[in-house]
């Protein structure tokens, strides 16, 4: 078993695909650990899998997992962990923009301690309108809403113990959010400034048009992570208030009638308690849906609700006497 893996997404770098390999090579040489890459092609339509292959050539440690079309990048990093065998595992784009050069040092971060070392891109290299600026804000937003402090959380390079990396259930393109989520896991995360190289060959896959994409996937992230075990306690809450100012509402509306003949066909109000009301009977059945869905979510991938770090038991220290009668 290697110690080390480097999983790599491609996804039509024809380009890039022959100085990719020999980068890692070189770094994978300097090296003392031993060490595999995994590069995952993500259904490339160039010739990506071709030229990968020829520069990979009899070289044991490059192994190549071709997907059957394109799943996007989250799906390709989750092949590739899957595929990786190592004790400690990288993770970075196959686009020349991240250096395999910072590898080592990124390995020295695990040395230290840390369970995630993820890359902080401080001197990006890459256009300010459309990709620096979408950027800047999304990670003010992350840093806000999740319990990870990092600059970048957009950064490609990063290394993780096997135990957080194999932990992490990836969906959708939630792999902007990888040190958040490995947050969640309880992983401690260190971020070190990386190099950053512009795009020489081959273009960007996403445009502006994931700013929207940002925000989503962080309100999924944001609940998943505080109250995916509890869903009552979101929901619950405004169904809860909703209902008490709708009672109280439609009780005064009520007594106005009963008790001193008031019409109320001509009183908006009565329609607002109606609808809080309602509207809170509805968010706390969703909270209930909520909680049994999250039962069923734990329960059926044998999920647990925690995460240990480790366990530590004092070994006995004198075998037990041994008695006779
Ligand atoms: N990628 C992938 N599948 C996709 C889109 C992207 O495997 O559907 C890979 C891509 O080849 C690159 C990495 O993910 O190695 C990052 O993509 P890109 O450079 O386009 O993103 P950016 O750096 O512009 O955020
Ligand atoms: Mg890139």
């Amino acid at each position: 078993m290697p110690q080390l893996s480097v999983v790599v997404p491609v996804y039509n770098e024809a380009p890039n695909a022959e100085a990719l390999v020999s980068e890692l090579r070189a770094t994978l040489d300097r090296l003392t650990l031993t060490s595999e890459v995994v590069l995952v092609d993500d259904g490339s339509t160039d010739d990506t899998f071709a030229l990968l292959a020829a520069a990979c050539g009899d070289d044991a440690r490059f192994r190549i997992v071709r997907l059957r079309r394109n799943f996007g990048q989250t799906a390709a990093l989750a092949a590739g962990l899957d595929h990786a065998a190592g004790e400690i595992i990288v993770t970075m784009d196959g686009d020349l923009q991240n250096d395999p050069a910072d590898i080592p040092r990124l390995l020295d971060v695990l040395e230290a301690g840390a369970d995630v070392a993820t890359g902080w891109r401080r001197d990006r290299k890459d256009p300010f309108l459309s990709r620096q600026l979408p950027s800047i804000l999304a990670n003010l937003v992350i840093g806000a809403t999740t319990n990870v402090r990092i600059h970048d959380y957009g950064c490609g390079i990063k290394a993780f113990r096997v135990e957080i990396a194999k932990g992490m259930k990836l969906y959708g393109e939630m792999h902007r959010f990888i040190a958040a989520i490995a947050g969640d896991l309880g992983a401690t995360v260190v971020e070190i400034p990386v190099n950053h190289r512009p795009r020489l060959h081959g273009t960007s896959k996403y445009g502006i048009s994931r700013t929207f994409r940002v925000v989503l996937d962080l309100l999924t992230i944001k609940f998943l992570s505080g109250y995916s075990t509890r869903p009552i306690h979101v929901f619950g809450f405004f169904g809860l208030l909703a209902m008490v100012v709708g009672l109280g509402i439609t009780g005064f509306l009520g007594v106005e009638k009963l008790v001193f003949g008031v019409r109320l066909a001509d009183r908006p109000l009565l329609l607002l308690g109606i609808l809080l009301v309602l509207g809170g009977v509805q968010f706390v059945t969703l909270g209930l849906l909520g909680e049994m869905l999250a039962r069923t979510y734990h329960e059926s991938q044998a999920k647990p609700i925690y995460t240990v770090r480790e366990v530590r038991q004092p070994a006995p220290t004198r075998a037990p006497a041994v008695s006779s009668v």
